[in-house]
């Protein structure tokens, strides 16, 4: 391989770099880019280490008490009870199988989640602009870069526009760097300091620039550093530590409850080792290690439901906050609206033009109250609109007309091509000279253009943003002063238009003006009133809020009288005023905490007001979930309890600032993930009381035996197949269990609440003491009717093992009886078959009476069982009676 040349690419010229990078402004072609990938690899940082199938699954057997069972089964088989040796082993067996197969479904289940949301990248191909996935990026690439974007590759700078990066991944510095394409940088400047240079890792936090890729993949400063740091850490959610200590709890006391025993065995006589062995088949059943696998698997195929809903979370804690989230700050533009801007009205030299025509497509007329003819300020107006603005129309044959870019900006080159300009040819004829592109925070855009030798400044944006900067109007007879009166009518205009749900653009322009932060003395040429339509699923969905306990609340960017009509439309307009961003900026705390409480309707919001608001939100306790799409975003994002980005229209700094991301840009999809994070949550807690009652019900037996003298009602290997066969089937398909019909009529859950609510202990604890006590009853009957050891064994099994179907129907809901939908968890209705064609299998085959120290049942012995162990289900539905009636409060 040839060395690479000693010249840095930090001091080339533009041309120089894309020379020596085999390319040119126009971008490498479809065949030279394929052949590059195929030469150099794809964009991507190796180094993530994938952990092997192999490893996982001997990670089961190290699991202390699967060794402490083998060790069990080994004494079992040194005693001489080879037949319990074997079955002991089998148990192991399957219980490492279904451990094994928890855990590599949940590992791949969070794999499949990173791989969901591939990072995609802008790059100019042929002369055309594409949307590729970061890593089919190639040296040569010609990258297009604007705020919030992720720069996928190192790269020279060919063009800039106030291009700002933030390089802090790279060089630690935090304060973003100003980059130039024109800059002569030193041979021997830092990172840092090549300002003509862009690399992979960094983000752009102002401006727009172009690039040619000089480094891919491993090849970038940023790989170099990737490679030195290893793989992601896993993280934890709080509920996963919280159980985690509950699970180290149990398991201790379980442990002393289980050493208790065998001691007391041991000075009742019974032999030392075999006392030893049963200890240990009760601990193991008893200990609930595979919680934590559970808990992982319900939170990942939660997420992947979340995921085919259109909400791809990007952290497993957020899917527990998801389910208390109590507000939710949804920006207006795209997400309640459908971002398909039309403009309807132009408004210019005081009459008002009407648009017709619908969407994208570039035909339609304008027309005019009374017989005045256009009036000559029009053609400046649709000018400006063009050349002031980055998108494009675009046709395929799949989505008709379409706009790539800005919507808004879409909708003025079609009104423009209505008005029979063609931007194409106007950009060719007026290139761009100068530019300060849009921000939320200014609300306005400026270019510069020549025309005939002449500068020409263009202006659009917000109606009193630009309107401050302009001191004269455009009118049918030519330019006039713009007084206080005639701007105060202008912006009652614009208030008109926007309090008929529009968005209302301004246009303005300057002869001979220089591009400057502050720019005055604009002429100004018109409004583009332009409509965007609600969403038509999204009153249905605040709606389902409302109910769910949970206060939608609209922040936008837009005019208040626009954000007003759109709220009032979907049913969001609460009692309070419209709040803008100028009256945030003079609230002191007090006066914010009161607003955030009372107004539903926030306008004319700038990012950093965002962060205020989630903070004062907060301080009253509110669990906030808020939406962002913009670089400045972030900050809000990280603060809220769950940032929502936009998978379609959001930068990726938002992106990577949130917990989630939507897919669709759809507000519906949010109030959908809310409701599967709480289904979700619940399942958890399904899962968690049926467990911990059947254990409950196994140990307070085996203690009733032991204190009352009396020989201990289950074998070992029974009470081993028991939890680890006869529960873990049924408790697995709890953690899927399908939502209930009333989730999102409830309030919201408290965050701070934690897993046992008062319901969820009365039902556990009523379900494993009442088994404890029928289990009990049922051996000392057996017992004292003269039935041998065994026999009453015998029953005390498979009533116990019968109990535990019928817990685990009625453990579905904390609330509602077992008899609303019994058989809506088709994973339950499995399960349970499997484990009863098991049970008989174990009671009727003969091979299987001895390890499992079986007698077999008479039929009215059959009966008996059946009718002892059916008693658990009119217990059980008294206690979810008592919490429907609000005896047993406290049910979240
Ligand atoms: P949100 O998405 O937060 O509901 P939004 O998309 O309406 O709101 P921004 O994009 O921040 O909010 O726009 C704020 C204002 O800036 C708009 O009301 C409009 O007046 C102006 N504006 C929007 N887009 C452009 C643009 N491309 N060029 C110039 N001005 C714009």
């Amino acid at each position: 391989m040839q060395a690479p040349s000693p010249v840095p690419w930090h001091t080339l010229s533009a041309e120089d770099a894309l020379r020596r990078a085999g390319s040119s402004t126009q971008g490498l072609n479809e065949n030279e880019a394929a052949a590059r990938l195929l030469r150099d690899g794809p964009n991507t940082l190796k180094g993530s280490q994938r952990q092997s199938v192999w490893s996982m699954f001997l990670q089961q057997l190290q699991n202390v008490l699967m060794l402490t069972l083998l060790a069990a089964a080994v004494l079992s088989f040194i005693l001489g009870h080879t037949l319990e040796a074997v079955a002991i082993s089998v148990i192991v067996v399957f219980a490492v199988i279904l451990g094994f197969l928890q855990e590599f479904r949940a590992e791949r289940a969070i794999r499949a989640l990173a791989e969901m949301a591939p990072p995609l990248a802008k790059v100019r191909r042929g002369g055309k602009e594409f949307l590729i996935p970061a890593e089919e990026i190639v040296s040569g690439d010609v990258l297009m870069l604007s705020a919030g974007d992720r720069v996928p590759a190192d790269g020279r700078l060919l063009f800039s526009a106030v291009l700002q990066l933030e390089e802090s991944s790279l060089t630690g510095e935090s304060l973003p760097s100003d980059k130039d394409a024109g800059a002569v940088v030193a041979l021997d400047a830092a990172t840092g300091d090549q300002s003509t240079m862009v690399f992979a890792g960094t983000t752009v936090s102002a401006g727009r620039g172009e690039a040619v890729t000089v480094a891919t993949g491993m090849q970038t400063r940023f790989g170099g550093i990737a490679a030195l740091l290893g793989g992601v850490a896993g993280v934890r959610t709080p509920l996963q530590d919280h159980l985690d200590r509950i699970g180290t709890i149990l398991a201790r006391s379980a442990l002393l409850i289980v050493a208790l025993l065998v001691i007391a065995g041991f000075f009742r006589g019974q032999p030392f080792l075999e006392m030893l062995v049963f200890g240990i088949a009760l601990a193991v059943a008893v200990v609930p290690e595979a919680l934590p696998a559970v808990v992982t698997i319900s939170l990942a195929l939660g997420v992947q439901r979340m995921a085919k809903r259109n909400a791809l979370m990007r952290s497993l804690p957020a899917v527990e906050t998801l389910g208390s989230t109590t507000v939710i700050c949804s920006d207006k533009t795209g997400t309640l609206t459908r971002d398909e801007m039309t403009v309807r009205v132009v408004h210019t030299s005081g009459v008002n033009v009407a648009v017709s025509g619908t969407g994208y497509e570039p035909s339609g007329t304008f027309s005019l109250d009374g017989d005045t003819g256009m009036p000559p300020s029009l053609h400046s107006l649709l000018t400006a609109a063009m050349l002031c603005n980055d998108a494009r129309l675009e046709k395929n044959d799949e989505k008709g007309w379409y706009v790539a870019g800005d919507p808004t900006e879409g909708a003025l080159l079609v009104l423009g091509r209505k008005g029979g300009l063609d931007e194409l040819e106007l950009r060719r004829q007026h290139p761009r000279l100068d530019e300060l592109p849009f921000s939320p925070e200014l609300r306005r855009m400026l270019t510069q253009h020549s025309f005939q030798g002449k500068m020409r400044l263009f202006m659009k944006g917000a109606p009193e943003t630009v309107l401050a900067a302009c001191s004269e109007v455009l009118l049918s007879e030519g330019s006039a002063s713009l007084d206080a009166s005639m701007r105060r009518e202008l912006l009652e205009v614009a208030d008109a238009f926007a309090g008929r749900a529009m968005r209302v653009l301004a246009l303005a322009e300057k002869w001979d003006g220089e591009i400057s932060g502050s720019v005055s003395g604009m002429t100004f040429l018109g409004f583009a009133a332009m409509i965007d339509p609600p969403r038509p699923e999204a009153a249905e969905a605040v709606r389902r809020c409302r109910s769910a306990g949970i206060r939608p609340l609209l922040i936008t960017g837009d005019h208040p009288a626009t954000a007003r009509a759109i709220a009032g439309e979907l049913g969001m307009a609460g009692e309070g005023d419209v709040v803008t961003g100028r009256m945030l900026e003079e609230m002191d705390e007090e006066d914010l905490s009161r607003a955030v409480q009372s107004a539903s309707v926030f306008a004319r919001v700038s990012p950093e007001h965002k962060l205020r608001i989630v903070e004062a939100l907060q301080l009253h306790g509110e669990v906030v979930a808020m939406t962002g799409d913009g670089v400045n975003d972030a900050p809000a994002l990280k603060r809220a309890d769950i940032g929502i980005s936009m998978g379609i229209t959001g930068t990726d700094v938002a992106k990577e600032a949130s917990d989630m991301m939507l897919t669709d840009d759809n507000f519906v999809s949010i109030v959908d993930a809310v409701e599967e994070g709480r289904g979700i949550y619940e399942n958890i807690k399904k899962y968690l009381s049926y467990l911990l009652s059947s254990n409950m019900g196994e140990l307070g037996l085996m203690v009733a035996a032991t204190l009352t003298g009396l020989p201990l009602p289950l074998s070992a290997v029974q009470i081993l197949y028991v939890n680890l066969a006869t529960d873990g089937l049924p408790a697995l398909a709890l953690a899927v269990d399908p939502p209930e019909s009333d989730t999102m009529l409830r309030r919201p859950r408290k965050r701070d609440a934690g897993v046992f609510s008062r319901a969820m202990v009365a039902l556990l604890l009523g379900g494993g003491i009442w088994s404890a006590v029928v289990n009990m009853s049922l051996f000392l009957y057996a017992l004292d009717s003269g039935r041998p050891l065994r026999e009453a064994m015998s029953m005390t099994f498979a009533s116990l093992v019968l109990i535990q179907f019928f817990k685990a129907y009625a453990f579905r809901s904390q609330r509602k009886s077992m008899f609303s939908r019994p058989f809506a968890n088709r994973w339950l209705n499995l399960a349970i078959l499997w484990e009863l064609g098991l049970l008989a299998v174990i009671f009727v085959v003969p091979v299987f009476h001895e390890p499992f120290g079986i007698y077999p049942l008479s039929r009215e012995d059959w009966l008996l069982v059946a009718l002892v162990s059916l008693t658990v289900i009119p217990v059980l539905e008294l206690v979810k009676f008592l919490v429907r009636r609000g005896v047993i409060s406290g049910y979240s």
